[in-house]
């Protein structure tokens, strides 16, 4: 098989255009397909099934994860949404790790106010203490490793193999969202579901909202497959085409995240104002605390090149803060346990001149000194 960035840029080009010998994939819009004869299909037939753009898109995320099936959705949450609306029922327990993406944290609230599907946390290193949360409900474990926005990393590996070895039954679920398969490939590590929030790097522009879902069990692919028919939040097929098109930058695109953010990490280490930074050593995203000498409003206000805006993962550097924006949600002593404060700023690191990022921080830092 082609390696990762030829498959990233060849791999969609299909070629059932060959009338026409273009080069990129052709966008199908149409929503209905003529049938050649009762009880026959060309294998597409009404959009919210599949359609050539969208199954394209969705081999595509399927190989680059070392997949069998991908299923792509409206966004990150619809992915999750279609994981515990196809595996979970009332009554089932999940144990997810305690410091990832606030909406998801929603989500679980509202799953188990509304349908008794009960979950505890965990704190993403002792995997014996995870086995001792295990009931006999437990039906997933949800992983998000880098976290979310404190940068511990998780082991996967050791998870799903620990778990896998005590509970077969137990789905492990990553959200790789941070990561991409350019660095991570859950289910090589043992993990039966991958989730992106498509709206960030695997789109990487700030300019699609999608989702994905990826297993490589034809069980599992099924369940999927029936809930996507039943409920529909499938993506569009321009959307679906404009993914990709950004999937064939995404290698390049995470290489060069990293080389900014390790700049970045290693100026902010240096700056007056700054008492930690926490980043993985990969990958684009980094968070600091901001002095409290410094006010975290006239730091936001003086940014120049650098955008104040809650998403992350695209050519354009994005800095949030997540105790107001992104984890807001959370319970506070939650948010103050995990080292959320109001302190703590999280900057997506863009594909923007490395020294124009850091000195831009820089500056703005300095200059909110009160
Ligand atoms: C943004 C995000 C989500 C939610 O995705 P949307 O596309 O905004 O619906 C889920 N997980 C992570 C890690 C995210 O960053």
């Amino acid at each position: 098989m082609a390696k990762l960035a030829t498959q990233l840029i060849q791999g969609a080009n299909g070629t059932e255009d060959d009338r026409t010998g273009t080069v990129v994939p052709a966008l199908y819009l149409s929503t209905a397909f003529r049938h050649p004869g009762l009880g026959e299909s060309t294998g597409f037939d009404y959009s919210r099934l599949t359609t050539p753009t969208r199954a394209l898109l969705e081999t595509q995320l399927a190989t680059i994860e070392k997949g069998s099936a991908a299923f792509a959705v409206s966004s990150g949450m619809a992915a999750i949404d279609l994981v515990f609306s196809a595996f979970t029922k009332t009554g089932d327990h999940f144990i997810a790790s305690d410091d990832l993406y606030g909406g998801s944290f929603r989500y679980f609230d509202e799953r188990q106010a509304k349908y008794q599907i009960n979950y505890d946390t965990w704190d993403g290193v002792d995997v014996d203490g995870l086995l001792l949360k295990l009931q006999p409900t437990t039906r997933l474990i949800w992983l998000e490793t880098p976290s979310n926005p404190t940068m511990k990393v998780i082991d996967i590996e050791a998870v799903a193999t620990a778990v896998h070895a005590v509970r077969p039954d137990i789905l492990v679920a990553v959200d790789n969202t941070f990561l991409t398969p350019v660095y991570q490939q859950p289910l090589t590590l043992g993990a039966d579901v991958v989730v992106h929030s498509a709206t960030k790097y695997l789109g990487g522009h700030n300019d699609i909202l999608a989702g994905a879902v990826v297993v490589n069990n034809a069980d599992l692919a099924e369940s999927l497959s029936q809930q996507l028919t039943t409920t529909g939040q499938n993506l569009d097929p321009f959307d679906a085409w404009l993914l990709i098109r950004s999937l064939k930058t995404l290698n390049i695109r995470m290489h060069a995240h990293t080389a900014n953010a390790r700049y970045v990490a290693q100026q902010l280490k240096q700056t007056a104002g700054v008492d930690q930074v926490l980043y993985a050593g990969i990958g684009g995203m980094i968070s600091f605390y901001l002095n409290t000498q410094y006010a975290v409003d006239t730091f936001l206000k003086n940014l120049q090149i650098c955008s104040f805006a809650e998403s992350l993962g695209s050519v354009e550097t994005l800095i949030t803060v997540p105790d107001v924006q992104t984890h807001h949600d959370m319970p506070e002593a939650q948010r103050r346990a995990l080292g959320i404060t109001p302190n703590l700023i999280r900057v997506s690191v863009g594909l923007e001149d490395q020294a124009d990022i850091a000195e831009d921080i820089i500056q703005a830092i300095t200059h909110s000194k009160e």
